[in-house]
């Protein structure tokens, strides 16, 4: 099948609701990155107005991030044959980027500032508290390297070095981590709660971070690696995206990890 003929279609996470922070660049960077390439897409919104069933049409799932208050709203409509779709979706290797607020109501709860707390679908092993008043928000750049054992390893074989992550946090909620895996190590930051090092989750192949930026267009091998991904579990082929200029992109980034004085081995550029 020439690449002309792929199709994917985005699952974009209660657009409204969850796009404080700007995730929505996320959606776009997989939206031109795959039709860039000439693929045909299609970005169905998963909101109060979808159902299970689209749910469980889309190819790779975008969730951005939100204030608490909306959050609570979302969880009040993501639940019964909902919650399963998304469920099913996930642990069939459904891929997915999701920023924030987004994992915290993946995980088994997220007990905001304010108000009661939110239980999440349980699909990560995770826990979100928001501590008492009065304690700093988690913001300011974020660098990590990824160690999630199998998205490390097909980074560094897409792009030739050590994966790092670059973005920006902005988080009141602090993440405990179960038996999943970090997603990475801070390099520079705070990721998911400034005490043990960690950022993210990686589970089956959902992306979970604390990183906006937004993410993707930040570090576009990561979105290359969502499309190729979603591809290859949809046609059942082992389909390897055409290669595309990401110069810019990598210009931005070094010049990010300078301004940041963070030390990392540069991305090759001809290998993205
Ligand atoms: N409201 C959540 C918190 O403060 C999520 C914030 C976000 O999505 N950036 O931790």
């Amino acid at each position: 099948m020439s690449y002309q003929q792929y199709e994917l279609t985005i699952g974009w996470l209660y657009p409204k609701l969850m796009s404080t922070y700007g995730d929505r660049g996320n959606v776009i960077c997989i939206e031109r990155r795959s039709q860039w390439r000439g693929y045909s897409v299609k970005v169905l919104p998963l909101d109060q107005s979808a159902t299970a069933a689209d749910i469980r049409s889309v190819d790779v799932i975008v969730g951005g991030g939100a204030q608490d208050r909306q959050q609570e709203i979302v969880m009040r409509d993501l639940q019964g044959a909902k919650a399963e779709a998304m469920r099913e979706k996930i642990e069939n290797g459904t891929p997915g980027v999701f920023t924030c607020g987004s994992p915290q109501l993946l995980g088994h709860y997220y007990e905001p500032g304010f108000g009661e707390r939110i239980q999440g679908l349980g699909i990560l092993d995770l826990v979100s508290v928001h501590p008492v008043e009065n304690v700093r928000r988690c913001i300011g750049n974020l660098v990590i390297e990824v160690t999630a054992t199998r998205l490390a390893r097909d980074l560094e074989e897409m792009t030739g070095s050590k994966a790092y992550l670059i973005g920006f946090e902005n988080h009141g909620g602090r993440t405990k981590l179960g038996k999943v895996e970090a997603l990475g190590r801070v390099v520079h930051g705070l990721g998911n709660n400034g005490e043990d090092g960690t950022e993210g989750a990686f589970y089956q192949n959902a992306i979970a971070t604390y990183s906006h930026g937004p993410l993707l267009p930040k570090n576009p091998f990561v979105a290359d690696w969502l499309i190729q991904t979603a591809l290859r579990l949809k046609y059942q082929q082992p389909i390897t995206l055409p290669h595309m200029d990401n110069t810019l992109a990598l210009e931005a980034r070094e010049a990010m990890f300078k301004r940041l004085k963070v030390s990392i081995p540069s991305v090759t550029a001809a290998k993205v």
